[in-house]
């Protein structure tokens, strides 16, 4: 059984064995590090690249959801950063996504053959999983969240968070949206896990910037790998939901 897991660089430490592994695709090449957990091969995919080096806008989201794909990985789970619009999640607060609105531009989201069905755009199986993880964990996770994507690598003006918050939007982030709409077409199982790094609605002033980011990130480290683990462990072959549905081999051939 093979897992995705896609994050920052945060990761590396998660596995006691990670083997670097490059898979070239029709958009260019990835680097996976391949480790094992509880007899299953995961593929942790750093999506800024393996020095943090490539911002949100820039990364090349096609090539890794292929990529992925191409080694065989029919789930994944994703954990990225994002600023909370709902006060009631804080800082450091985990929230597990369940529906987005795609608010960026200038990007490419689609390998363009056909429309899927994004009604419910993360996994129903891996959502219920990472619920199931929390609770045995003892873990908070806030649920029923939406994201709303933006392309960054600049941050939001109050009036737009004021905005997004009024819309009803619950976190801002710049990652999660381009992929679950790529792993939906390519019919992988694809569900988002999201820290909390800043309060971005503008009213309690904590700089969105990538050091605090970063800081947040690594003082909240251990509880998104508990969570992730967990996850990992429950995780099984046997599928309920319909993502692999929308998948069809003509997504494989590059125009
Ligand atoms: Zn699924």
């Amino acid at each position: 059984m093979k897992i995705g897991l896609i994050g920052g660089t945060g990761f590396y430490d998660l596995f006691p064995v990670l083997i670097e592994q490059c898979m070239e695709t029709e958009y260019g090449q990835v680097t996976f590090l391949k480790g094992e957990y509880e007899g299953k091969e995961v593929y942790f995919l750093p999506r800024h690249g393996t020095t943090h080096g490539v911002l949100a806008p820039y990364v090349n989201y096609k090539a890794n959801m292929l990529a992925l794909k191409k080694v065989g990985v029919e789930q994944v789970i994703a954990v990225s950063a994002v600023g909370s619009v709902n006060p009631d999640i804080p800082i450091g607060g985990l929230s597990l996504l369940d529906q987005f609105v795609d608010f960026t531009r200038r990007r490419d989201n689609t390998f363009g053959r056909f429309s899927v069905d994004m009604t419910h755009p993360f996994c129903s199986d891996l959502q219920q999983v990472l619920k199931s993880a929390a609770q045995e964990n003892g873990q908070t996770l806030y649920e029923n969240t939406t994201l709303i994507c933006v392309d960054g690598p600049i941050y939001e003006t109050r009036s737009e968070l004021q905005l997004f918050s009024s819309w009803g939007m619950d976190v801002v982030g710049m990652t999660n949206a381009t992929e679950a709409a790529l792993a939906r077409e390519l019919g992988i199982c694809f569900s988002a896990v999201t820290l909390s790094t800043d309060l971005a609605t503008g009213f309690a002033y904590i700089p969105p910037d990538l050091a605090t980011h970063k800081k947040v990130a690594a003082e909240n480290k251990d509880k998104v790998k508990a969570l992730v683990l967990k996850a990992i462990s429950l995780l099984s072959e046997q599928k309920r939901c319909l993502c692999a549905k929308s998948y069809n081999d003509y997504m494989l051939v590059k125009k």
